[in-house]
């Protein structure tokens, strides 16, 4: 029996133990261990050169974020991450690029206890599929669709250190070496929110990751819920390095609008408050209200004047095309 060069490749960088599965890497199907009484969560995301990385990125970062990405929806779900598949197109075998690349995956798969059961590798231009499959209980789910009229609106981390990062990266915008290297994790490695997610499970009525801007991911969760809201620029969470430039109506667009954040974004009924405030300290991680559900269509937000601003569909949709290619 011989083993093909493909086979060889995919023992040496993809297969590694696992932890909550029967059978993994290695046959024609995985075999998982499913806790009984369970619900699977199933998610993917696609990650194309040029479009959602700069094709020279560094492999580690990337196998970190295609991942992170992938956990961040199981987060927004409430859901408890195990098991992932890899989907890879690749323009050539580069060893040193694909050792590079599964430690920083299996960095995060340790991380958030995730095992890695099964994929497929293929040549072409390089493209990464990450499938994310994890647990919640039966009826437990965070959904988009929940949020009620008088919820408190939660943020967790803080907004627009990615965007920041990427229009430095670009040269939209001038920052110090200094300053690039304090907001650049952020754009190059988030740190999904899967603990709060499973907190928060019990105490919110709907939630969402922020993956493409808070506008337009608070903006999902108004639609599905046939609800509006109100929030307030001064209450959103934010770096010093933003805190000195929020008066620079950029800036404001960044953190408004800006994507790659994956932070949670979430409603909770008001009798929650107190409980999800002390959230942030039993975490470590800022958990901020910046508004409330409306019974009103529509996301209002106020400035630092409590002035109701002027969103511009197209500026903001501009903002948020803005890549790496
Ligand atoms: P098949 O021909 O049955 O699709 P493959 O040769 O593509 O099998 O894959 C062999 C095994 O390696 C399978 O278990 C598959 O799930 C796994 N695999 C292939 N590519 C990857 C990858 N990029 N990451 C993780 N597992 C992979
Ligand atoms: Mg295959």
């Amino acid at each position: 029996m011989t083993t093909s060069p493909e086979f060889d490749l995919i023992t040496r960088h993809f297969r590694r133990a696992t932890r909550h599965t029967t059978l993994g890497i290695g046959d024609d199907a995985a075999l998982l261990d499913i806790t009984p009484g369970m619900q699977l969560a199933v998610s993917a995301d696609m990650l194309v050169a040029g479009t959602h990385f700069f094709p020279d990125a560094d492999p580690r970062l990337l196998g970190w974020k295609s991942l992170a990405v992938n956990l961040s929806d199981m987060a927004a779900m409430g859901a408890l991450p195990k098991w992932a598949t890899l989907a890879i197109a690749l323009p050539a075998a580069d060893q040193a690029w694909l050792s590079a690349f599964s430690a920083g995956l299996f960095a995060c798969a340790n991380r958030y206890q995730v095992d890695l059961i099964g994929g497929d590798t293929t040549r072409g231009p390089l493209a990464i599929s990450v499938q994310i499959m994890g647990e919640v209980a039966p009826g437990k789910a965070l959904k988009r669709s929940g949020a009620k009229v008088g919820d408190d609106i939660w943020v967790s981390g803080t907004l627009g250190n990615a965007a920041l990062a990427l229009a430095a990266l670009q040269q939209r915008y001038a920052l110090s070496a200094e300053e690039l290297e304090s907001c650049i994790s952020a754009l190059h490695q988030p740190t999904p929110r899967v603990e709060l997610g499973l907190l928060i499970n019990m105490m919110a009525h709907s939630a969402i990751d922020i993956s493409d801007g808070l506008l337009a991911d608070l903006g999902h969760i108004l639609k599905a819920s046939g609800t509006g809201a109100e929030i307030h620029l001064g209450r959103l969470p934010i770096s010093r390095l933003m805190h000195q430039r929020m008066t620079d109506p950029a800036v404001q667009q960044m953190v408004l609008a800006g994507g790659d954040d994956y932070e949670l974004c979430f409603t909770a009924p008001t009798r929650n408050h107190g409980e999800i405030a002390k959230l942030a300290g039993l975490l470590g991680l800022p958990v901020s209200c910046i508004g409330q559900v409306t019974a009103t269509p529509g996301l209002m937000v106020r400035d630092l004047d409590q002035i109701i601003m002027q969103l511009s569909q197209h500026g903001y949709d501009h903002f948020n095309q803005a890549s790496p290619a």
